[in-house]
């Protein structure tokens, strides 16, 4: 049943890193870009769509735009190649799906939902998720899909430009359900199979429909290391903490300290928003039905 026809909000992510209005030539290609992710999720969380589906959704438009480090565009692995990792939760089930190390599924999103909503697993990984996706008819790609030509001179002339960002998403609907998904190529030159924190449960990703729904970019190991996502849904549950203190409370008293570094989107069971960072900036927006919105790219 319809709770609420009018209530929703939504946010999402486009990668936290050294992101300033000096080396941001495409500014107005990305606004554009989160711009129709924006519009994609409204107009499903409008018509009564779940959130579920607006993040699914989202992550998949921000998978096939190459101007982002997820899907097509991804940055490169030390061997020239690219691997995806991407998780969506569900907060009202608390059931949750992933894959990790993927090099032929055109949206990991989708296969990670699939996970979730056809297997009794959490997370698939490598040419396992891939026989997965092929049985049950996602679409598979050459690995050569998601290199761009701008993603092989990154990696030709490496300087750790950690600019390009991964993607995610959170969205509570008229239901009062929240949902989460996250998705990415990880970190530029990662070797040895190497897995971030985009596609852990609890550490880049996180929803529960007692609390908060939680999306994470920045330098994954710390993400992992410090169970960001749940982290931030755990303060908020134990220690009564408002969505703004914990999201805060994670990055500047946790993580900043250790030296990690990225930022984190969250929505909580009211629908309210918050967003935290602390690199120079973070692709960010959002829209709610109340007829706020917003895209920002840089420092606070
Ligand atoms: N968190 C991602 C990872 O470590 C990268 C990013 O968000 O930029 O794989």
């Amino acid at each position: 049943m319809l709770l609420n026809a009018q209530k929703y909000c939504i946010v999402i992510h486009g990668g936290a890193g050294n992101i300033n209005p000096n080396n941001t030539p495409n500014e107005q290609q990305v606004r554009r870009a989160l711009d129709t992710a924006l519009f994609i999720g409204e107009k499903i969380l409008r018509n009564g769509g779940t959130s579920l589906d607006a993040v699914e959704q989202v992550v998949r438009f921000l998978e096939d735009c190459p101007l982002f480090n997820a899907g097509k565009g991804a940055v490169l692995t030390e061997e020239g190649k690219v691997e995806l990792d991407a998780s969506i939760m569900d907060g009202k089930t608390l059931l949750a799906g992933a894959v990790a190390g993927v090099t032929d599924i055109k949206n990991p999103i989708s296969a990670a939902r699939a996970v979730m909503e056809k297997t009794s697993h959490v997370m698939l990984v490598r040419e396992g998720a891939s026989a997965f996706a092929k049985k049950i008819g996602l679409e598979i790609v050459p690995n050569e899909y998601f290199i761009t030509n701008e993603s092989k001179q990154r990696y030709d002339k490496y300087k750790n430009t950690d600019k390009k960002g991964t993607v995610g998403c959170v969205a509570i609907d008229s239901y009062g359900n929240l949902a989460a998904g996250t998705s990415t190529g990880g970190m530029m030159m990662k070797k040895y199979g190497r897995v971030g924190d985009s596609p852990i449960i609890g550490a880049g990703t996180y929803a529960n429909n007692a609390s908060c729904a939680v999306s994470c970019t920045g330098h994954g190991e710390y993400f992992i290391r410090n169970s960001v996502a749940f982290h931030v849904h755990a303060l908020m549950v134990y220690k009564n903490y408002n969505l703004n203190q914990a999201v805060s409370f994670v990055i500047d008293s946790v993580l900043t300290p250790q030296g990690g570094t990225g930022g984190i989107i969250a929505i909580d069971k009211q629908g309210n928003y918050t967003w935290h960072f602390n690199t120079q900036g973070m692709y960010r927006a959002m829209a709610n039905s109340e007829g706020k919105k917003l895209i920002e790219l840089y420092g606070k």
